[in-house]
């Protein structure tokens, strides 16, 4: 089935990537480890099949942590400007896609918030908050 690339990249432009649909899932997650690691709220994250994933520059820029008590859970970022990048699951049946570093629309948006039960003391749903253009 032809899929066309979605590309991706970090902040800095060393490391690039691109997956190909179809999306698996797409979620919001709450959890602890997404917390932590995105150092927000909540992660948004893509799931795709390893073979829907590919490194197109910088993959020798990229640390992975595998996170030990976790069973699938790593992180991956950009050694020179910290981004979180995509990491393959301890299984190598998936690869996790942190959607915000993504250059293009996906054109799919999350399906749920998982890991809820977890979520920020703090967090406010966004459609609750007033919306500026700019930094206001
Ligand atoms: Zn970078
Ligand atoms: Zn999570």
């Amino acid at each position: 089935m032809e899929s066309k690339a979605i590309q991706g990249s970090c902040l800095c432009g060393a490391v690039h990537y691109k997956i190909t649909k179809p999306i698996i899932f797409f979620k919001y997650c709450h959890c602890s480890r997404c917390q932590k690691n995105s150092g927000t709220a909540h992660a948004a994250n893509i799931l795709v099949k390893t073979d829907q994933f590919q490194w197109t520059q910088g993959e020798q820029g990229v640390t992975r942590f595998e996170l030990p008590t976790a069973k699938f859970f790593c992180t991956a970022f950009c050694n020179t400007c910290g981004s979180n990048m995509p990491w393959k699951t301890k299984n190598e049946k998936y690869y996790l896609i942190p959607a915000g570093s993504l250059d293009e629309d996906p054109e799919a948006s999350p399906s749920a918030n998982v890991f809820w039960k977890y979520h920020a003391p703090w967090y406010k749903d966004v459609a609750d908050l007033p919306k500026h253009e700019e930094e206001s």
